[in-house]
């Protein structure tokens, strides 16, 4: 099983094309608007584009407007870290795949979302690879 952990800078590369390499090991954004998930509301799951590890469910977005694809839960606590993020002069929470370290996105909380936790996982789509499966 491949410890993604330890994959280098040069292997990731060869594994994911520029785009995906900016925004998943260098905690790029991508532009609003523009992602392939961002309105989807195709019933199943999103796994880390990296590693393929299942990170979260249809059953948990929801419509933000944001554009971005948001989710108000991940699939399960551990399956992600969360880290403080300060850059850009703001205070924002970074989510991370806890299986390989890639950047998904940020998460916000008390933003007044008609959803039950009030967070918005506010999450790439490049990041993510949606597999259509029946989720329950
Ligand atoms: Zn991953």
């Amino acid at each position: 099983m491949t410890d993604f952990k330890l994959i280098s800078d040069d292997q990731w590369r060869e594994r994911l094309t520029p785009q995906e390499f900016h925004v998943l090991r260098e905690a790029g954004t991508e532009p609003p608007h523009v992602g392939e998930y961002t309105n989807t509301t195709t019933e199943g799951v999103y796994s880390c584009r990296a590693c393929g590890e299942e990170l979260f469910r249809s059953t948990e977005k929801f419509e933000s407007h944001c554009g971005w694809p948001s989710f108000f839960s991940p699939l399960a606590g551990d399956k992600i870290i969360e880290k403080v993020d300060l850059s850009l002069g703001m205070r924002r929470v970074e989510v991370l795949c806890a299986n390989c370290g890639s950047h998904m996105g940020h998460v916000f909380e008390g933003e007044g979302y008609d959803t039950p936790t009030d967070l918005r996982y506010c999450i790439n789509s490049i990041s993510l690879t949606l597999e259509e499966k029946p989720v329950s």
